[in-house]
């Protein structure tokens, strides 16, 4: 682990940038050191990896999902979660509604959008997203409050293009916000920017940046 890259990229940050530091194939060892060095807010793409890391670690961490989500490992996570970033259906969104029901709360969500030029990304497309806001369903779901938006840019060397795929994502947050959630104070969250890209992200206006092999190392996916 890096605690002293984790400290520069503390210090960088402008007011009203959170960073998520992304703990995903990390032993609970690691988040415990990094919580104790001040971080409360980690990310896992993995549902049953969540769980079991949130059994054994400080009650106060925020946990936010950043993965593709399915549906039925939603029950995984639901009791606890602070903020999914990775809404990407009507379907996933209705099964994160019911298990918010059944643990008697509001679970805050972001609705993931595809802005990479990439096949392998998921998310929704702005007429997609439109289509699900307007409809009766989504207006039934009472348990889940959308606080924002989030996206990967394109894993390429051309910053421009990173660039480019940011600021849409930031177009995109503007038009939600107009037409649906100006009302909504919580809908603030423009979740973008990971180890290589970070800084563009910034620069674009991301609220949440979501670091993890610039903090705790390169990830080992054969483990
Ligand atoms: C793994 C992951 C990250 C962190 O990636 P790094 O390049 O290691 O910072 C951020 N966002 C998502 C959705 C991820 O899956």
């Amino acid at each position: 682990m890096n605690i002293e890259k984790y400290d520069e990229i503390r210090a960088s940050l402008p007011a009203g940038v959170r960073l998520v530091a992304v703990s995903k194939f990390k032993p609970a060892e690691d988040i415990a050191a990094l919580y104790q060095h001040g971080q409360r807010v980690f990310g896992e793409n993995h549902a049953q990896e969540m769980k079991a890391k949130h059994e054994v670690l400080p009650q106060d961490i925020e946990w936010h999902f950043i993965g593709h989500l399915q549906t039925n490992k939603v029950k995984y996570i639901a009791p606890y979660v602070s903020l999914i970033h990775s809404i990407d259906s009507l379907d996933l969104l209705k099964e994160v509604n019911k298990q918010a029901v059944k643990n008697n709360r509001v679970i805050p969500c972001l609705l993931q959008f595809h802005i990479a030029d990439e096949e392998t990304k998921f998310g929704f497309t702005l007429d997609e997203c439109t289509a699900m806001l307007d409809s009766a369903e989504f207006q039934e779901l009472k348990n889940v409050k959308i606080h924002g938006v989030m996206g990967m840019a394109t894993f390429t060397d051309d910053q421009g293009q990173v660039r480019r795929e940011f600021h849409h994502l930031h177009d995109i947050f503007d038009t939600l916000k107009t037409r649906y959630f100006s009302q909504n104070p919580d809908f603030k969250e423009l979740s973008m920017g990971m180890t290589d890209d970070y800084p563009i992200a910034i620069e674009e206006g991301s609220t949440l940046i979501r670091i993890g092999s610039a903090i705790f190392g390169p990830r080992n996916y054969s483990v």
